[in-house]
């Protein structure tokens, strides 16, 4: 076998089987070659059969990512640049004269563990989580920025997950410049995206789909959205009727910019929406205790649990603003409740939204099961890649 090599464990080849695309450190049983963070490396079974070709990272416990099931793929710039197409080119319906934003390249689901790369306009903002996905990083960059009306590639590679990899935090521009202002349009409403100081890659691009319904379903609605970050469902509820719409969230910046986006948009009622800057769990209790009353309600907090072991706290907090959104409804009014932990299963999910129901005195009926729009695509193989999900509960 030529170059480097992760010999597994007998018997640790079946995720490999079924095309999964990480291999544990316990499933390995030796390294051979000496290959350094993120060189590629052949994944071999203990019978000596040729897996995969991944990248390797030794100082995580996902020890390697795999880039190519097929045997003699050889990994290099053009293999990469040929991956970054093929997710561009599926997102391409997707944008449009109304949608100028897009997730163009989501990790693992697109074939490219551990990159992440958001398109605002002109602007494409990339994050490099894995080792693989670094030592790939101008192959990367050069793909993105040939890509047609491209004119900045920028980067945000300081996600938490990097410490992990053995990474350390990387943010500025990688080819081009950054316009002053990047501006976007979601359904036809504006918004400045900050790829700078936002959080994330500036935007959360996951939650088109789910804007939309919030649209369709405002109609003079008395609408309440917590963690509302730069006001995404506050303007959609607000495009589509709402009566008033009431949005509550802890970081500062994220209201400035919120209101900031509402001006943009002239044509939306800008005296139908308040602004608080505070503790979500504090105000919605302010707010029960104030007798206020709500016809939707929209709930979309921060990963509470970004992996399994946070599970158990993180219930406890989802369940907490569950419970309080449904003391807030009126009867017949609308929940649209999400969680974007991976340490969250679906399943569980529900059962904590149906826990908090309970613990409110009211019924509920789901009328939708809600995910990341589909420039957020999960590979069949890969699970863990649908980390949002959502409910529409109605209050009975
Ligand atoms: N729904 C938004 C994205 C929400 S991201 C959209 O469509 O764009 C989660 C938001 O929760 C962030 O803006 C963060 O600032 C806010 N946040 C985190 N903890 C909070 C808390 N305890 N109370 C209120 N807001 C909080």
């Amino acid at each position: 076998m030529a170059g480097p090599a992760l010999v597994l464990r007998p018997g640790r080849e079946r995720s490999l089987a079924l095309r999964h695309p990480w291999v544990f450190s316990g499933a390995v049983d030796r390294v051979t070659g000496d290959p350094g963070t993120g060189d590629t490396v052949a994944l071999v079974g203990a019978d000596g059969a040729w897996l995969a070709s991944a990248a390797y990272s030794p100082a995580s416990q996902i020890r390697a990512r795999v880039w190519s099931f097929t045997v003699g793929a050889t990994i290099d710039d053009a293999f990469i640049r040929r991956a970054v197409e093929r997710a561009a080119a599926a997102r391409a319906p997707m944008l449009d004269a109304r949608h100028t934003a897009a997730r163009l390249v989501h990790g693992e689901s697109d074939g490219l563990p551990g990159v992440i790369a958001d398109r605002y306009g002109d602007v494409v903002v990339l994050q490099c989580l894995a080792a693989g996905a670094e030592r790939w990083r101008a192959a990367l960059v050069a793909a993105l920025a040939a890509l047609p009306g491209v004119r900045c590639v920028y980067e945000r590679s300081d996600a938490e997950v990097r410490a992990l990899e053995g990474l350390p935090p990387r943010t500025g521009p990688l080819a081009g410049h950054l316009p002053p202002a990047v501006a976007i349009l979601e359904d036809g409403i504006a918004y400045r995206v900050d790829p700078v100081a936002g959080q994330k890659t500036g935007f959360f691009l996951d939650q088109r789909d789910n804007r939309r319904l919030v649209r369709e379903l405002a109609h003079e609605r008395r609408t309440l959205n917590a963690f509302c970050y730069t006001g995404g469902f506050t303007l959609a509820a607000l495009a589509g009727g709402a009566a008033s719409v009431a949005s509550i969230d802890s970081s500062g910046d994220a209201l400035a910019l919120a209101r900031e986006n509402l001006a943009r948009n002239p044509a939306l009622p800008a005296a139908a929406a308040t602004w608080v800057e505070a503790d979500a769990f504090a105000d919605l209790r302010r707010l029960r205790n104030d007798g206020a009353v709500f016809d939707l309600v929209v709930l979309d907090p921060p990963k509470f649990a970004p992996t399994a072991a946070h599970a158990q706290r993180a219930a406890r907090a989802y369940k907490d603003v569950n419970l309080l959104a449904f003391k807030l409804l009126a009867p017949g009014g609308l929940l649209l409740t999400f969680s974007c932990s991976g340490g969250i299963s679906a399943d569980l999910f529900r059962k904590i939204v149906a826990g908090a129901a309970l613990d409110a005195g009211a019924d509920g009926q789901v009328l939708r099961t809600l995910g990341a729009a589909p420039d957020h695509p999960v590979a069949l193989a890969f699970p863990e890649g649908e980390y949002l999900k959502g409910l529409l509960v109605r209050k009975v």
